[in-house]
């Protein structure tokens, strides 16, 4: 039985996220997509909020658990026995950051261990900045995030801004 956890940001979860929950079920039997809480960026939807998104996008996969978590990842796989994590790579971009908090997480519990699920190309362009960019100033992005995604989005961005 393998577990395994895809922690992120997911302000807003796109099409790219979705792409790699669908190939990481093929790893894991069972996957915990974890919504960090203490992120820097300014976010369009709160964590409740996107666990809430997440969880209605993920209703066809039973085996898919989601959770906001606070502080650190290792302590959220430890707590829960998990050994497993999955990230998503789009382009070279990436792979600094990514190899930053790799070799940071091996320090930390180095019974951890990270598999990275390169982007398809169709979904390589793909971040959840640049959709909210894009769905901000009107352009449409309904190729790039889940139909639920779409419309929980347009009806934030009609609400009048603080
Ligand atoms: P974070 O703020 O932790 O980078 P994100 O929500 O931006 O969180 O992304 C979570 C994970 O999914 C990261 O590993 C990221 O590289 C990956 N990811 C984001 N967008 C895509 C995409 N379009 N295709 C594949 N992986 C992606």
């Amino acid at each position: 039985m393998h577990s395994a956890v895809y922690p992120g940001s997911f302000d807003p979860f796109t099409n790219g996220h979705l792409d790699i929950v669908q190939r990481a079920l093929r790893i894991a039997d069972s996957l915990t997509i974890a919504v960090l809480k203490n992120t820097s960026k300014k976010s369009l939807f709160s964590p409740d909020e996107r666990v809430e998104i997440i969880r209605e996008v993920m209703k066809p996969y039973p085996q898919v658990k989601v959770e906001t978590f606070e502080g650190l990842m290792v302590d959220f796989c430890r707590d829960r026995g998990i050994h497993l994590v999955i990230r998503g790579l789009r382009a070279v971009s990436d792979f600094d950051y990514e190899h930053a908090i790799f070799l940071m997480n091996r320090k930390l519990l180095p019974s951890l261990e990270t598999v990275f699920l390169m982007a398809s190309s169709e979904n390589s362009f793909i971040s959840s900045t640049i959709v909210k960019e894009v769905a901000h100033f009107g352009g449409n992005i309904v190729d790039q995030v889940p139909a639920i995604v779409f419309q929980r989005m347009a009806e934030r961005n009609k609400e009048p801004k603080a």
